[in-house]
């Protein structure tokens, strides 16, 4: 069986070192004669898993103490709601929208008090992020935020805002583990696992502490911060197979030299992308440069037609799951950690090939 080189924006490709370790592991892990899948959440050797998932987390991204790593479910969506219920006092918050997930996470705060809109991007198709200052937000807000990065869109910020005192809550689902970030800048980190940690079914959040205890009287027992904090991410049954997945995902990065070395790697098979990008006659980016993702980069011909061709007979060479997001149309690969340098060289190859049989 042949891998093909998958361009999925999530779920995603997975590192094959890890999932070859997975394939060993399947039937029998270490000595305890039963699956990952079949072993009791309870149990010594699964609690070893997800002690070590959290020790890797917390060495790759630099975790400080007065955090809290928690395994969640419910994807980031229910995150949209969690933060929220969580961190509501004077119901007041700051939103910045640079897509369809900030726009949905904006809509579900809106349900439990008053979200103000700092700025948006949405007359320009989301195609940048916003210029923010310091005094675009609000001092009695109860926290700022953003989408790190916009996995349809295909922009990032380069920078953060300064938000002073004011939490910054970050959804980083298609960014977490894929360059350098200073976690004490956030109040809360979040994190859908699909796109760049593991398979789906696992949620990771990354919480101050001080920002946990203090649930709205509303909050549904699971969606409180405080019931994972308090019992080890194990209140009720966690995505158990998801989270050792994560930890071994974790393992081939921290072995690669971690998030340093693979931000450059990240950085080159980008750059190899964007600069074809520029330099071709029929492919064009659709976002503006300064804010480009290191993750997913869309881009598109000017017919319709032409870009079916393209996704059709990148297909049949073994490059696949390009087509775009509905909402931007074209095309759209999604270059996470675990897509090889040799996956875009492949790509950016077969890009200069079919520009050169259909002029
Ligand atoms: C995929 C994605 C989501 C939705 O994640 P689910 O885990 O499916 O809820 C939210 N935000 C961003 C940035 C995403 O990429």
């Amino acid at each position: 069986m042949n891998r093909v080189y998958n361009f999925s924006a999530g779920p995603s490709c997975l590192p094959l070192e890890a999932l070859e370790k997975a394939q060993k592991e399947l039937i029998s892990y270490g000595s305890s004669g039963m699956s990952v899948m079949e072993m009791s959440h309870r149990s010594s050797d699964f609690q070893n898993i997800i002690d070590n998932c959290e020790a890797l987390l917390r060495k790759l991204l630099n975790i400080g103490d007065n955090y809290k790593v928690l395994f969640l479910q419910g994807g980031a969506s229910t995150q949209f709601a969690m933060v929220p219920l969580n961190l509501y006092k004077n119901k007041k918050t700051d939103y910045v929208l640079t897509g369809v997930w900030s726009k949905k996470a904006a809509k579900e705060a809106g349900r439990y008090g008053d979200v103000n809109v700092v700025a948006s991007s949405e007359d320009k198709t989301f195609s940048y992020i916003p210029e923010l200052s310091a005094d675009m937000f609000s001092k009695d807000a109860d926290y700022v935020h953003i989408t790190h990065n916009n996995t349809i869109y295909g922009t990032r910020y380069t920078t953060l805002p300064d938000v002073g005192n004011v939490p910054l809550v970050a959804d980083m689902s298609s960014s977490i583990l894929s360059q350098e970030i200073d976690v004490n800048k956030f109040g809360i980190i979040y994190a859908g696992a699909q796109k760049n940690m593991a398979p789906a079914g696992l949620t990771v959040a990354i919480v101050r502490e001080d920002l946990i205890g203090n649930a709205l009287d509303i909050t549904p027992t699971m969606l409180n911060y405080q019931t994972h904090a308090d019992n080890g991410s194990m209140f009720n049954t966690p995505p158990t197979f998801a989270i050792y997945m994560c930890s071994l995902v974790c393992e081939w990065l921290d072995k690669l030299g971690g998030i340093k070395e693979i931000q450059k790697v990240n950085e080159y098979k980008a750059g190899l992308l964007y600069d074809f990008l520029d330099s071709s006659s029929m492919f064009k980016g659709t976002v503006e440069k300064k804010d480009r993702s290191l993750m997913n980069v869309p881009f598109v011909t000017d017919s319709d037609e032409l870009n079916a061709k393209f996704i059709k007979e990148a297909k049949e060479n073994g490059l696949v799951n390009l087509k775009g997001h509905r909402s931007v149309g074209g095309m759209r690969a999604s270059i996470y950690n675990a897509m090889p340098v040799d996956g875009v060289k492949k790509l950016v190859e077969f890009m200069k090939k079919f520009e050169t049989e259909n002029k």
